[in-house]
């Protein structure tokens, strides 16, 4: 993963890019190979590398923390999910992980 901090030239998102591409089999066995650390070095000409940790992704979402999208729906939706005693379903969209909220749920926005 490659992230510019604010401030960065946008040209250089393009020159890891295509270092990273002409360097693929660096990449293989990336937690013994000793040439994957020095890719950073192929990039910039003075760098010191304070640590290499693997890449997980995190997402803090949280039922409580989608409930307000469901403000975002219609009315006529909700009323429908509530009458039916269905439920609506609300997707992260940064994990996908899926929340669903029952008629009691949604019967409070009615
Ligand atoms: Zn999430």
């Amino acid at each position: 993963m490659a992230q510019l901090l604010p401030g960065a030239p946008i040209r250089l998102i393009h020159t890891i890019r295509n270092v990273i591409s002409d360097h693929q089999s660096y990449l293989i066995d990336p937690e013994t190979s000793k040439t994957f650390k020095e890719l950073p070095n192929l990039i910039f000409e003075d760098i010191d590398i304070v640590g290499i940790e693997p890449v997980r992704l995190f997402c803090g979402c949280s039922k409580e923390i989608l409930y307000p999208m469901l403000f975002a729906l219609d009315k006529e939706e909700l009323a429908n999910a509530y009458e039916n005693d269905s439920f609506i379903e609300i997707v992260c969209n940064v994990c996908g992980k899926k929340y669903n909220f029952d008629s009691s749920e949604i019967a409070s926005l009615i």
